[in-house]
């Protein structure tokens, strides 16, 4: 074996690690939840992407497994607490108190819209580590002192981070090589062009008396397409103002 640059390295290399996704949850058995379906679940069995879980409450150190505390300064509801939360997160860390590049992401409603955008520099990079909170939410401190990324999925409440974790990942799971079928190409999707996606068809022709539209069977591809982007523009502008500025700020700059 040479390390001259010349004589090529036949030095056998490790296989690349999957995309890994690490869960935190007061819920593991959520998991893989809708994860474990389709072509999701069975690219995680083909080794495209692995997900392991952390039970929150494994890291409580009383004999009742307390993990919230009523909130500082009154008010209702209950608090993940830090100690607890943060022996988690750490004990999913490396050495150096980093996860491999992984960004910790906290799933709360008041966290930056994930967009995608951000699914997509996601699934580019290892992975993430993501913490699910319950009850009224995560200690501050802890968001703070692990420089928590905050990823909301939409301007409304769940009962808990697991659905919005797994929407999360579903998204980028399934822009990992490999995981879409030749068919389900991911380019042509609402957001890839700043546009919503036009009206889809399929057979049957005519179904309670309503016909596909006739451009669609006339072969022009030209034509398809032009009826395709037109019906896009329509309904970004009619039901998507913001996305439809943007594009429109876009074109104009272009
Ligand atoms: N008190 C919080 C607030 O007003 O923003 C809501 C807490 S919610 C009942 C409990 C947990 O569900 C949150 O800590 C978060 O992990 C998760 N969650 C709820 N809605 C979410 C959303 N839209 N996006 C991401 N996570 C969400």
């Amino acid at each position: 074996m040479s390390d001259d640059p010349h004589i090529p390295d036949e030095r056998p290399r490790a296989a690349p690690s999957p995309w890994r996704a690490t869960v935190l949850s007061l819920y593991p058995d959520a998991f893989p939840g809708a994860l474990g379906a389709s072509i999701i679940g069975a690219a995680e069995k083909n080794g495209l992407w692995m997900l392991d879980t952390v039970d929150i409450r494994d890291f409580a150190t009383n004999r009742h497994r307390t993990v919230d505390g009523t909130p500082a300064g009154g008010g209702a509801g209950l608090v993940l607490k830090p100690d607890i939360s943060a022996s988690a997160i750490d004990s999913v860390a490396g050495p150096d108190g980093t996860f491999g590049g992984r960004p910790l992401i906290y799933m709360t409603p008041r966290g930056k819209p994930l967009t995608q955008d951000r699914v997509k520099a996601l699934a580019a990079g290892p992975g993430l580590v993501c913490f699910c909170g319950r009850f009224e939410g995560l200690d501050e401190r802890v968001i703070e002192a692990r420089q928590m990324e905050e990823v909301s999925i939409g301007d409304f409440v769940l009962a808990g981070g697991e659905v919005a974790a797994q929407a999360m990942i579903e998204a980028c799971v399934r822009l990992l090589p490999g995981v879409l079928g030749n068919s389900d190409s991911a380019t042509e999707e609402s957001f890839e062009t700043g546009l919503l996606e036009y009206p889809l068809y399929t057979r049957p022709r005519e179904w309670e008396g309503r016909d596909i539209p006739a451009i669609l069977s006339s072969g022009d591809h030209g034509a398809v397409a032009r009826w395709r982007l037109e019906r896009s523009k329509e309904i970004t502008k009619a039901r998507r103002p913001d996305l439809w500025d943007a594009y429109q700020k876009r074109k104009s700059e272009t």
